[in-house]
């Protein structure tokens, strides 16, 4: 970490990157020197992606901006940020319905360490309904998901759901 440098850190499940994230974390590269995608890892829940595919579709969807990196982490968001030198943590807010969590989780964090700042960005409008959920609902059941994730993603959706189909027909025989 350079000296002076401003580091954002962005928090989230990533399970998968979509258009929303990115939208997120483009604008966040706009204000800040360095933006920290950190993928939360949590032994405790199932993913679809493991944590090393997930920043590694991170990586490749941030290819041409150097300032945004990925990573992944076990544990505190606060710990991470402060690994990584980052004075602020993004959230982004797509709804009314998102506020109450987010603001709950921003007050714990700053209690936690309190030269945090939590900064809330809101995504462009087209991508306000979209979530890592609906995206793999729809990847799953062999609906259109371009558009909605960075091309990347798409391929490992594809990728991901062809096998398991493919296993379940196998199965079937
Ligand atoms: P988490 O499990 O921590 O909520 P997510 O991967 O779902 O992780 O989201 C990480 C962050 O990105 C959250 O702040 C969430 O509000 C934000 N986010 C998710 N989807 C979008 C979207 N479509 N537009 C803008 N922000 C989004």
């Amino acid at each position: 970490m350079k000296k002076g440098e401003r580091v954002a850190l962005f928090p989230g499940s990533f399970d998968p990157y979509t258009n929303g994230h990115l939208d997120l974390a483009l604008r966040a590269a706009a204000l800040f020197d360095r933006v920290v995608v950190a993928v939360a890892h949590n032994p405790a829940k199932t993913s679809l992606f493991t944590p090393e595919e997930r920043v590694n579709l991170i990586r490749e969807s941030a290819h041409g901006h150097a300032n945004i990196t990925a990573i992944h982490f076990v544990g505190l968001v606060v710990d991470c940020a402060q690994r990584v030198g980052a004075h602020v943590i993004i959230r982004g807010l797509r709804a009314v319905s998102d506020f109450e969590f987010e603001f709950q989780m921003a007050l714990m964090n700053r209690r936690l360490s309190p030269g945090l700042e939590i900064a809330f960005l809101m995504p462009s409008q087209e991508y306000t309904y979209l979530n890592s959920t609906l995206v793999k609902e729809v990847a799953k059941h062999g609906g259109r998901i371009h558009g909605l994730v960075p091309p990347v993603v798409e391929k490992a959706l594809l990728a991901k759901y062809g096998q398991r189909a493919a296993r379940g027909a196998g199965r079937r025989k």
